[in-house]
Parts: structure tokens; C-alpha cells; sequence
């Protein structure tokens, strides 16, 4: 499995463009991190990928997925798991019942809690599983929105800027517990960022300006 950009360009509708002609592949199991100043278009490139580019801005160039172009893919489709600053989860759903939310529609029944049920065991979480998402803490709400991401089963990770909402100490764990399960999930992920410190380590990071990347 494989997330490949060939020759991607984004332009505002006025033909401003954010940035052209830019190649990447990122391969299963790797993370690639897209370093840029604010405004730069990070979260715009991630919405390409992920299929809600907004409607002020068109792309040019592909997006492949394991060889599969998925450009006239609707995002449902696309298998894109996403991971934001703000955790997103649900207010009005437990713990539990978020992360059995995100289970494909294949599991059913009371398979899905007890799917779920497992997933917070696998974190320790599992005494917050009734909780409601503003009863725990932010910390806690970030690891239940990685693991919610991953029990989609997404064929790529996009990941946004995932730890500049936390304070410090809890920033360095959580890096340290994303890069673990995108290691397990041994998928493609690409991950955009301003804070140099979010880049793992030994892991391919890519500054602004993207179209000088020859990397590959
Ligand atoms: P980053 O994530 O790198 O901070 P964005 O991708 O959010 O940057 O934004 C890139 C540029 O596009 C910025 O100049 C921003 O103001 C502009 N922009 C973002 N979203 C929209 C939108 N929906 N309509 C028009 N312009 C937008
Ligand atoms: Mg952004």
C-alpha cells in the first residue's frame, strides 16, 4: 500500500495557486512529514486527499492509492482515515460508543461494542468507556480519537497538526503512542505541521517550499 502524489498543484478558484508540482510517494508503515508556516495550504492538501477539497479551491494531478487513482472518488470512499488538532470526537456519544461509530459497517451487532470494548483495552482506557468526551481529559480525548481513526481501518493516515492542542508533557506521549500504532497499522501517513519537534525521528520531513521535494 502505497499514497502517491504525482504532480499535484492546488489553485484558488481566482487561479492563485498554493503550491504546484508536487511529487510524493509515502510507502505502508512510513510516516512523511510536510513542514509549512501557517496559511501554506497544509490542511488544504490534506482535504484533496481525504476528497472535500472546498469549493474555492480546484487540484490538478493525481492522487493514487496503491496505484488506484482516487480523484473521482466521493470521501466515503476513499478509506482516508484523518486526524485533526481538535479531537472531534462526538459530545453527545460515550467513549465507547464513539469508537464503535467508526467500525466499518461489516461488524455488526453486539459485535461492535464488544470491538470497541477491546480497542480501550488495548490502550488502558477501558474505565472511560462510559464516560462522555467532555467528563475525561484532553489527553484522553486525543488517544480515543487515534484509536477511533484507526478502527476504520483507513487505507492512508492524514494527520493535521495532531499534537498542537496538548501541553507539553503530554504532547511528547502522544507522539510517541501515534507513531506506535500507525507503525501497527502499517499503513502510509503523512502528517502536516509547523512545530519541528512532531517529526519523528528518522523519518522523512519535507519543508516549504514542497516543490523543491526530489526526495522521490
Ligand atoms: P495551513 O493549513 O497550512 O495553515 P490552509 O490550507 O488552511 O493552510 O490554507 C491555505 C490558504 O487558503 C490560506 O491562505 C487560507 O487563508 C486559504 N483558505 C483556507 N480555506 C479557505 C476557504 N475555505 N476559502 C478560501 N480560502 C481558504
Ligand atoms: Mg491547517
Amino acid at each position: 500500500m502505497s499514497l502517491c502524489l504525482e504532480n499535484l498543484a492546488i489553485r484558488k478558484n481566482d487561479g492563485e495557486a498554493l503550491f504546484t508540482a508536487f511529487n510524493l510517494t509515502v510507502e505502508k508503515g512510513e510516516i512523511v512529514t510536510l513542514m509549512g508556516p501557517s496559511g501554506c495550504g497544509k490542511s488544504t492538501l490534506l482535504d484533496a486527499i481525504a476528497g472535500h477539497l472546498s469549493q474555492e479551491f480546484q487540484y490538478t494531478g493525481s492522487i493514487k492509492l496503491d496505484g488506484t487513482p482516487l480523484d473521482g472518488q466521493p470521501a466515503h470512499k476513499r478509506q482516508v482515515g484523518i486526524l485533526f488538532q481538535d479531537d472531534l470526537l462526538f459530545p453527545h456519544l460515550t467513549v465507547w460508543e464513539n469508537l464503535a461509530f467508526a467500525l466499518p459497517d461489516s461488524i455488526k451487532g453486539t459485535q461492535r461494542k464488544e470491538q470497541a470494548i477491546t480497542a480501550l483495552k488495548e490502550i488502558s482506557l477501558m474505565s472511560l468507556a462510559d464516560s462522555f468526551p467532555d467528563q475525561i481529559s484532553g489527553g484522553q480525548r486525543a488517544r480515543i480519537a487515534l484509536t477511533r481513526m484507526l478502527l476504520a481501518k483507513p487505507k492512508v493516515a492524514l494527520l493535521d497538526e495532531p499534537y498542537s492542542k496538548l501541553d507539553k508533557d503530554l504532547r511528547q506521549q502522544f507522539r510517541t503512542q501515534v507513531e506506535d500504532q500507525l507503525k501497527e497499522a502499517n499503513i502510509p501517513a503523512l502528517m502536516v505541521t509547523h512545530d519541528e519537534e512532531d517529526v519523528p525521528q528518522g523519518s522523512r520531513c519535507i519543508t516549504w517550499p514542497w516543490e523543491d521535494n526530489y526526495a522521490r
